[in-house]
């Protein structure tokens, strides 16, 4: 391995679901649901491959269907209008995106700054690309993030910002006033700004999903990404999307050529239709997460946890220093065996690992039933 892949192993969530299959305990570990998206998408899929649309390597940028698709979310949600031929790009999931940003826009000893907790494949992408991560702790027990630290922290290097909102761990959503002032920072400073926007239908209690490119002197310095995964509850099918200007979406393509040259064909064509699935689906999905949310933060603090209610995401980051414990690792490999649950330990969501020390994760993207028992085995 070589040193920009040093330290980063194996992910948490292949070792943490792992442990679950071989324990066969509960897993809220990995965020994935338990419940596979709706059955009119998958039934597009499966026209997709029976009548030979995307069996063969579909255009490099997406299929055009789902460009055009793309841009009506866009537009229907945000009020937000792209050009599917130059400003929209298809990718191997969000994750492919993120890489295929950070190779395409960073030079070596360029400076990202990102929040933390954050996603892992944010610090091992930017060292993939030569670059250096400069992260900026959000505590709790609201995780805001600190706006005069983030402009400390900008410096003359610093290429881009990596933002997460809806936040993965923690659930918080940036709000207007904090996305001003970030936008108001990137356009004196001359930033990129790359938002991950995964979780943009997953917020809760009157908190707002709004996309930062939609604010004034961002629509061309903004790469926004998302992905169906979340959305529509297929993340095994890995079709995400970045939207931007010509020149940004134009870079991320290039360097998409050669990770992945294209993305899986038949799912593009069911993605565009799970993009125009009419308002109903996505308020009934939000409704349904937010009632999941409350079944298990109820649970979690019935049974002692310290509960960081999330205002978005799937998941709800806990505290563990109230039940005695300390060390989040050593309690969520113990965990299967003590209760039958699986969940994911924040230390490895931070540069220093004891900024996270006492948090776990939990995600709620699962059955009702399948998150009471897990309420009831913790609370043993
Ligand atoms: N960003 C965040 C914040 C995530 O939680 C995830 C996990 N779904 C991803 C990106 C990756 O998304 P995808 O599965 O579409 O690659
Ligand atoms: N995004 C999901 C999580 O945070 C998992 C993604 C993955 O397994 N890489 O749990």
């Amino acid at each position: 391995l070589n040193r920009r892949l040093d330290g980063f192993g194996t992910t948490i969530f292949a070792e943490m679901s792992a442990l679950a299959v071989r324990t066969g305990a509960i897993n809220l570990g990995q965020g994935f649901p338990d419940t596979d998206g709706p059955q009119e998408v998958r039934e597009a899929a499966v026209r997709a491959l029976r009548d030979g649309r995307g069996n063969q390597y579909p255009p490099g940028p997406g299929v055009p269907e789902l460009r055009t698709a793309v841009t009506e979310h866009q537009q229907r949600f945000y009020g937000l209008a792209f050009d599917p031929d130059t400003e929209v790009l298809v990718t191997a999931g969000a994750t492919e995106a993120i890489a295929a940003t950070m190779l395409a826009l960073l030079e070596p000893g360029d400076e990202v700054i990102a929040f933390e907790p954050y996603y892992d494949s944010y610090a091992a992408c930017i060292s993939m690309a030569g670059a250096t991560r400069v992260p900026l702790t959000l505590r709790a027990p609201d995780f805001r993030p600190d706006l005069d630290a983030l402009r400390d922290a900008v410096t003359d290097r610093t290429r881009l910002l990596l933002l997460n909102s809806p936040h993965n761990p923690t659930g918080m959503v940036l709000t207007r006033v904090e996305l001003t002032a970030i936008a108001e920072l990137a356009v004196e400073r001359d930033l990129i700004v790359v938002t991950d926007e995964v979780y943009e239908h997953l917020t809760y209690d009157g908190a707002e999903h709004i996309p930062l490119i939609s604010l004034p002197g961002m629509r061309d310095r903004t790469v926004a990404i998302s992905s169906a995964g979340k959305t529509y509850s297929f993340t095994g099918w890995k079709v995400g999307w970045i939207t931007g200007s010509a020149p940004l979406v134009g870079a991320v393509r290039t360097a998409k050529q050669f990770l992945t040259y294209v993305s899986s064909g038949p799912f593009q064509y069911a993605v565009a239709e799970a993009l125009r699935l009419p308002d109903a689906y996505f308020t009934g999905f939000r409704e349904g997460m937010r009632a999941k949310r409350d079944i298990l933060a109820d649970g979690l603090t019935a049974a002692g946890f310290e509960v960081f209610r999330p205002q978005g995401t799937y998941f709800i980051t806990t505290d563990i220093a109230g039940l005695g414990e300390k060390d989040a690792p050593a309690f969520c490999r113990g965990l299967p065996e003590r209760c039958g649950v699986v969940a994911v330990p924040n230390s490895v969501f931070y540069d220093d690992p004891q900024a996270g020390r006492s948090q776990v994760r939990f995600a709620f993207c699962k059955r009702d039933d399948v998150l009471r028992e897990a309420a009831v085995r913790l609370q043993r």
